[in-house]
C-alpha cells in the first residue's frame, strides 16, 4: 500500500455559514463542478441544520454530505446534541469529530473526542478526525510529541478493523483560518510523524492504508504541491469550500 492506492479525500467544512436554501444552491453548483472527478471522494460537511437539504441536493451525485460533530450517547437529556443514528439516518456518511474550533470554543477535550469517534464508528459513519499543534507548540519544538500524543488519545480503543473509516485531518491550529498555511514540507513530516504513530499503534498495514488529510488555510492556489507530498492525502477545507470554483479546484488538483 501505498499513496497512489491510498483513497484521497477533499472535505469542505463549511462551520457555521449557509442557511438550507443556500446550501442546496452550494451543493448543487459543487456537484455540477465536480462530476466526473472520481479520482478523490468529495465531501462537503454542513451545518446540522443544513443536512436535508444538502442531502437531497446532492442525491445522484459524486458528493458526499458530512456533519461537523456528533455526541457520544445514543440518546437522552443532552440538550442541543445530535446522535450519531440521527445523522446516519438523514444521509450522512462522515462527520468531523476533534475540529480544533470545537477543542477550543466548546470545551472538546482528547477524552470526548476519543468518545465521540467510537459512537460514530459505531453507528457506521467515517470520522474525520482533527488534531495538530497550536503556534506555541510548534515554536517550541514539540510538534511531534504534541500530534503523536492527541493520535494515541483519541484512537484509544478503537480496532485496527475501525481504521478503515478513520481519517486523520492533520490541521495545525495555526493555520486554520489565518491565511498561514504549513509548508508542504511541514504538512509531510507532521502528517508522516501521526502515521508512523498508526504503525506503532496498528500496524505498517493499517497505517500506510489511513488517509491523512492536510487542513489549513488549503486553497486553489497552494493544493497541488501540499498533496502532491507522500503523506498528504487530501484536504480539509474551512474558507475556500464555501465558493464551488474554488474547491472544485482543490478537487481537481487532487485526481
Ligand atoms: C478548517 O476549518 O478545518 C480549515 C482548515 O479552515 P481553513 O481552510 O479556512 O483554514
Amino acid at each position: 500500500m501505498n499513496k497512489a492506492t491510498r483513497k484521497a479525500i477533499i472535505a469542505g467544512n463549511w462551520k457555521m455559514n449557509m442557511t438550507p436554501s443556500e446550501a442546496a444552491v452550494a451543493v448543487k453548483k459543487t456537484a455540477e463542478l465536480v462530476e466526473g472527478k472520481n479520482g478523490c471522494e468529495v465531501v462537503l460537511c454542513v451545518p446540522f441544520v443544513d443536512i436535508a437539504a444538502a442531502v437531497e441536493a446532492a442525491k445522484g451525485t459524486n458528493v458526499k454530505i458530512g456533519a461537523q460533530n456528533v455526541h457520544f450517547e445514543a440518546k437522552g437529556a443532552f440538550t442541543g446534541e445530535i446522535s450519531a443514528a440521527m445523522l446516519v439516518e438523514c444521509g450522512v456518511e462522515y462527520v468531523v469529530i476533534g475540529h480544533s474550533e470545537r477543542r477550543q470554543y466548546f470545551g472538546e477535550t482528547d477524552e470526548t473526542v476519543n468518545k465521540r469517534t467510537k459512537a460514530a464508528l459505531a453507528a457506521g459513519l467515517k470520522v474525520l478526525l482533527c488534531l495538530g499543534e497550536v503556534r506555541d507548540e510548534r515554536l517550541a519544538g514539540i510538534t511531534d510529541e504534541v500530534v503523536s500524543m492527541q493520535t494515541k488519545l483519541d484512537l484509544a480503543g478503537i480496532s485496527a478493523e475501525d481504521m478503515k473509516n478513520v481519517i486523520i485531518a492533520y490541521e495545525p491550529v495555526w493555520a486554520i483560518g489565518t491565511g498561514l498555511t504549513a509548508t508542504p514540507e511541514q504538512a509531510d513530516e507532521t502528517c508522516g510523524v501521526i502515521r508512523a504513530t498508526i504503525a506503532k499503534l496498528y500496524g505498517n498495514d493499517v497505517a500506510e492504508a489511513t488517509t491523512i488529510q492536510y487542513g489549513g488555510s488549503m486553497n486553489d492556489q497552494n493544493a497541488a504541491e501540499l498533496l502532491s507530498k507522500y503523506h498528504v492525502d487530501g484536504g480539509l477545507i474551512g474558507g475556500a469550500s464555501l465558493v464551488p470554483e474554488k474547491f472544485d479546484a482543490i478537487v481537481t488538483a487532487a485526481q
